[in-house]
């Protein structure tokens, strides 16, 4: 059988794409989703600027509805890791990473973004022993203890509130003295009496034993080092987005890129390759939020729906 659509990526862009694609009249729709629905959004503690949801909740209620949502409107949901996508004639060939491949009329590439790594000595040899990026996930082991939180952007900014609330003191280590985050989020961080901030420094390595972390040292612009002794380090500096379902077994994207990576995309969200769409935080100039990446959802699978319209009809 071949696919109308396949989506790949089951975050706010791919399952809104899969709710449009299969309400808006395509038959057989499978989105390819290797971990549970939801997305990085689900990873956060708090999330407040979602359109007509007020109230505390966190990123994984806010999820939690949406597959049900889509599956009423017939979207399949295929548990698997989609390792490429090529394109023979009109064809797309979806190949998983368990070595079989589904063919479609069309794709929508939803693989969003994934935390980069700092990249100071200690990181990776400690990563998922005291070194984290995620506080949801791993803030409670930290509880009643020091932690440090290392970035300046809205995610270490609301990070750090979020680990304020469960540990007894938050080091927040950022490489210059003013922040790229929402000034209402930095004021509530400067407002907050567990929050340090420790500025215009950089972390220089994080140290311990064979139980974990013990401490961060962080060098300041004069090169002084401060000894901040933490059995937990949480790494907030961005993302990298998720584009290697595109690359070519010669090496090549499937699509046109930007140096960054990001797919190029065109306001109804088509890429250079016909039929091939990109929606959410894997596009070029994407604000990084649920509301724009559920709304490239929509836009793709409007385009997608005329597209596979056109071909076949
Ligand atoms: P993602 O959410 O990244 O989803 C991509 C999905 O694709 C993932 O589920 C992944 O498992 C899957 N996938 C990737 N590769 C493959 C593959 N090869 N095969 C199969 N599946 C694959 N935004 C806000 O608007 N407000 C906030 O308050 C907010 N807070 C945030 C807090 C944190 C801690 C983080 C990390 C992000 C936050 N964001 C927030 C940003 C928001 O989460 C993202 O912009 C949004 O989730 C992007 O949606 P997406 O669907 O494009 O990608
Ligand atoms: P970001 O905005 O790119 O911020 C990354 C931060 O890390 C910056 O402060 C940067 O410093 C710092 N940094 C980068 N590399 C570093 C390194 N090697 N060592 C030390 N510091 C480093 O990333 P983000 O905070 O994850 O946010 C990503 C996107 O999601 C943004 O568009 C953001 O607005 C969005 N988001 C929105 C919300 C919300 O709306 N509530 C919540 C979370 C995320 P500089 O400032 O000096 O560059």
């Amino acid at each position: 059988m071949t696919l109308d659509c396949a989506i790949i990526g089951g975050g706010p862009a791919g399952l809104t794409a899969g709710l449009y694609t299969t309400r808006g009249g395509l038959e057989n729709v499978t989105m390819f989703e290797k971990g549970m629905p939801g997305g990085q959004i689900t990873q956060s503690s708090e999330i407040e600027n979602y359109p007509g949801v007020t109230g505390e909740i966190t990123g994984m209620d806010l999820m939690m509805p949406w597959p049900q949502q889509c599956q009423k409107f017939g979207l399949k949901h295929d548990m698997a890791e989609v390792n490429r996508i090529t394109k023979d004639g009109n064809l797309f060939h979806v190949l998983k990473s368990d070595g079989t491949s589904i063919q479609a009329h069309s794709v929508i590439v939803c693989t969003g973004s994934s935390p980069r790594r700092a990249g100071f000595k200690g990181e990776e040899e400690f990563f998922g022993k005291g070194v984290s990026t995620c506080a949801t996930c791993d803030g409670f082991f930290y509880k009643g203890k020091e932690v440090a939180v290392i970035g300046g952007g809205d995610t270490a900014l609301e990070e750090a509130l979020y680990l304020a609330k469960i540990c007894t003191k938050v080091y927040l280590v950022h490489r210059r003295d003013s922040f790229r985050a929402a000034p209402n989020t930095v004021k509530r961080v400067k407002e907050n009496e567990k929050i340090e901030l420790v500025l215009n420094s950089v972390p220089d390595e994080v140290y311990g034993d064979a139980s974990g972390v013990n401490g961060l040292k962080v060098k300041d612009k004069d090169g002084n080092i401060k000894d901040i002794q933490v059995p937990g380090v949480f790494v907030f500096v961005g993302n990298d987005v998720n584009n290697q379902t595109l690359i070519q077994e010669d090496g090549t994207y499937l699509c046109d890129v930007n140096e960054q990576g990001q797919v190029i995309v065109t306001l109804s969200m088509k890429t250079s390759v016909p039929g091939l769409f990109a929606a959410g935080d894997i596009r070029i100039e994407a604000p990084k939020q649920v509301v724009s990446a559920a709304g490239d959802g929509a836009v793709a699978a409007l385009s997608a729906i005329s597209y596979v319209d056109e071909l076949l009809n």
